[in-house]
């Protein structure tokens, strides 16, 4: 997680699966390159939500900072308190818990905090300082529980923890027992005014817009967050803040960053002009963390919203498209209806296919390329359901995108079989639908790296080397499709080691 990916978040995606093609050295240097750092082994950039919990502890007057793991225990004799924050510890979220069932080997991201963990253990057995973990993925330790006894783990904290951790912070120089877990629910999530600006800079200038989410998919832990606008000026500060760094482009984050500045799921004109043009004053490029497609559908619809922001955009930033990350999830209405009725308000669930297509098309039009997931082996899924899904993937064929699937792994200890804490079952359909995605996706990825990608001159070798890459895959293709046939009816597992 501490690295920049050449800049290039969405080459973060790879980082969690294993080498392909390639010997495992190279294949990390591309995915996740170590970050640069100063002498002490501060990161130039590191990730916002550790940068958000070490602007908390500053300003409460406690001496915290993000350290690189690789320099880190040059500092653990004197530390009172490690504090790590991952969105997957365990590699049980999305992409990496579907390249652990597929191919059976451990992901990349669980192999390294593991050695990471053993090590640090080892070094609190000899200082004493605590350990807290924490950040999007905490809910995984409830599937590794025995991990907080053998890496001496003393508090896991679930939820956000800008005001918490302060507490917990005065609680480890008072020397007084922590909790072994904390859950901090909507009641006790930080208002607008309680959450730190950023001193330091985030990974490819990634900046909060908003928190939480109204849509309310069943599916999904951002539904359990109140929803928050972070205030323009805020946002120009935390911007201010990483071009004083040198890093001058910005990812606005947000679930649905065409929302920013509204109280429903209407696409409000002014707050969003005035976002892009105080971010154009600032920045060189942006991008956009997520926005749903039945905003972008609006914003078309009422007012041509996104033609105007579009219009700021390659005018005023040095830039010519914009990628995005949005979620299909299905195709499949009767689906949509059970799992996530507000994904396409405020059109009914009936309508989503057709609001689907509408936004790709809409995207294309505007040149903002999406990085879209759907997701297979939902519950109540049925396989009428899947083929709902793989009819929209076709008829979305001629929109710039890439499309990639990913599986509901169902977590909880089985029955029986104490250390499997997954099984899943890959029917015909699904394959189907891995299959028009991974066509889908072979088209246009080698479209968009010649159309847009990487252009300038100091990425020319990493350009070359995605259109190399893409090459191979193209010619491992007719391989790959047969891989994907000896899945069907199969059942995948994931087992803890
Ligand atoms: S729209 Fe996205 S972020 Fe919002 S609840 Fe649904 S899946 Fe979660």
């Amino acid at each position: 997680m501490m690295s920049n990916h050449h800049g290039r978040e969405f080459i973060g995606f790879t980082a969690t699966s294993p080498p392909m093609f390639l010997p495992e050295f190279i294949w990390t240097y591309i995915c996740c390159p170590k970050p640069r750092v100063d002498k002490l082994g501060r990161p130039r950039e590191a990730p916002y939500g550790l940068r958000k919990i070490e602007a908390s502890l500053i300003e409460s007057g406690f001496k915290a900072s993000i350290i690189d793991p690789d320099y880190v225990f040059k500092y653990l004799k004197k530390a009172k308190a490690v504090l790590i924050g991952h969105h997957d510890f365990f590699a049980y979220g999305p992409p990496s818990s579907e390249w652990w069932l597929i191919t059976g080997k451990v992901p990349v991201n669980r192999r390294l905090f593991t050695k990471f963990m053993n090590k640090l253990s080892s070094y609190k057995k000899k200082y004493g300082f605590k350990i807290l973990v924490g950040g999007p993925a905490a809910w995984q330790w409830q599937w590794e529980s025995d991990k907080i006894d053998l890496w001496g783990v003393d508090t896991v904290v679930d939820g956000e923890a800008d005001i918490a951790i302060k507490k917990l912070a005065q609680k480890i120089l008072d020397s007084e027992p922590l909790p072994k877990y904390i859950y901090i629910g909507v009641y006790d999530s930080p208002k607008v005014n309680q959450i730190p600006v950023i001193k330091g800079a985030s990974v490819n200038g990634l900046v909060e817009i908003m928190r939480g989410c109204p849509r309310g998919c069943s599916f999904c832990s951002v539904t359990l967050r109140p929803l928050r606008h972070i205030p323009l000026e805020v946002i120009e500060k935390e911007i201010e803040v990483n071009t004083a760094s040198g890093v001058t482009s910005g990812i606005f984050h947000s679930e649905d960053v065409l929302l920013y500045g509204t109280s429903d799921v209407i696409p409000s004109e002014e707050p969003l002009r005035k976002l892009h043009e105080m971010s154009a004053r600032h920045l060189k490029s942006i991008a956009w963390a997520h926005v749903s497609l039945a905003a972008v559908v609006v914003a078309e619809r009422q007012g041509r919203i996104l033609s105007k922001i579009t219009d700021i955009i390659y005018s005023k930033l040095d830039q010519d498209y914009i990628g995005v990350e949005v979620g299909i999830e299905s195709g499949s209405p009767k689906l949509a209806e059970k799992i996530m009725p507000g994904k396409s308000a405020p059109f009914p669930p009936s309508k989503y296919p057709e609001i689907v297509e509408e936004a790709f098309s809409i995207m294309h039009e505007h040149k903002i390329v999406p990085a879209a997931t759907f997701i297979l082996n939902m519950p109540g899924e049925t396989p009428e359901d899947v083929v709902k899904t793989i009819e929209l993937i076709e008829r979305l064929r001629s929109y710039r995108s890439i499309i990639v699937p990913m599986i509901f792994v169902p977590l909880g200890r089985l029955k029986g079989a104490r250390d499997v804490v997954a099984k899943v079952r890959i029917t015909r359909e699904h394959v189907e639908a891995m299959k028009a995605a991974l066509d889908h996706s072979l088209i246009w990825s080698e479209r968009i790296i010649n159309e847009f990608y990487l252009k300038e001159r100091e990425a020319l070798a990493l350009r070359l080397f995605l259109k190399y890459f893409m090459k191979i895959v193209r010619w491992k293709a007719n391989s790959l499709y047969r891989s994907l046939e000896d899945f069907v009816e199969k059942e995948f597992v994931i087992a803890k080691l």
